[in-house]
């Protein structure tokens, strides 16, 4: 509204004018969130899928540090470091989207999630039985998380959330292979898959390293 021409009105109508003007505001601003231009709030669905990611992450990223510490073996202490960019990548889209960050305040070991808790928990005692354990937990980890980030994917409308999952998940079949080849050098036998496909996790152990694009490998 030019407020020269209406300030020429009787004030009655500048009121009324104003007052409409006011409500169609409030009525935009009482609406469902909207992230970006035409685009519609991310699903529940997709939403727990962000959440249950960025902690899937730390419990790779926790594990590592702590398997590093007990054993100081190669691959741990690397692959940490990729997973904190992992982490970083989700918090990234939460911040986008403006989703609370369920890591937010938590220490290294502490979990919004009790499933993820609990996993850990297990898995920390499992890795800390001998250095092949926690190989093998190594590889427990990344197959749960390439079998996870596929169904974000498939919940996933969005291009910059679908990409973010798939530069991941190129990232964690590098880390399969990383701690694969290396329970094999100790133990002088084949991975056996635990939670994938065996044809499935031979197909990635049999492909080279890929280049995964971003700050992950
Ligand atoms: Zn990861
Ligand atoms: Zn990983």
């Amino acid at each position: 509204m030019n407020t020269r021409h209406s300030a020429r009105r009787p004030l009655w109508l500048a009121i009324a004018a104003i007052g409409i003007l006011g409500s169609s505001i409030a009525l935009a601003a009482g609406g469902p969130p909207r992230i970006g231009p035409g685009t519609m709030p991310l699903s529940p669905t997709e939403i727990a899928d962000l959440k249950f990611m960025r902690e899937e992450e730390k419990v790779a990223r926790d594990l590592y540090l702590a398997l590093d510490e007990r054993w100081g073996s190669m691959p741990f202490a690397n692959i940490v470091n990729s997973e904190e960019s992992h982490m970083t990548a989700i918090l990234q889209l939460l911040r986008n989207y403006r989703i609370a960050d369920p890591v937010a305040g938590n220490l290294v070991g502490e979990f919004s999630d009790p499933e993820l808790q609990s996993l850990y928990d297990s898995l920390l005692q499992r890795g800390e039985q001998s250095e092949l354990e926690a190989l093998r937990v190594g590889g427990f980890v990344e197959e749960a998380d390439i079998l996870d980030l596929l169904t974000a994917m498939e919940h996933a409308s969005r291009a910059d959330i679908d990409q973010t999952y798939a530069r991941l998940a190129c990232g964690s079949r590098n880390h399969l292979r990383a701690f694969a080849a290396t329970a094999t050098a100790l133990s002088g036998a084949a991975y056996t898959a635990q939670i994938m496909d065996q044809k499935a996790v031979d197909a990635i152990l049999t492909s080279p390293q890929e280049r995964c694009g971003g700050p992950s490998r």
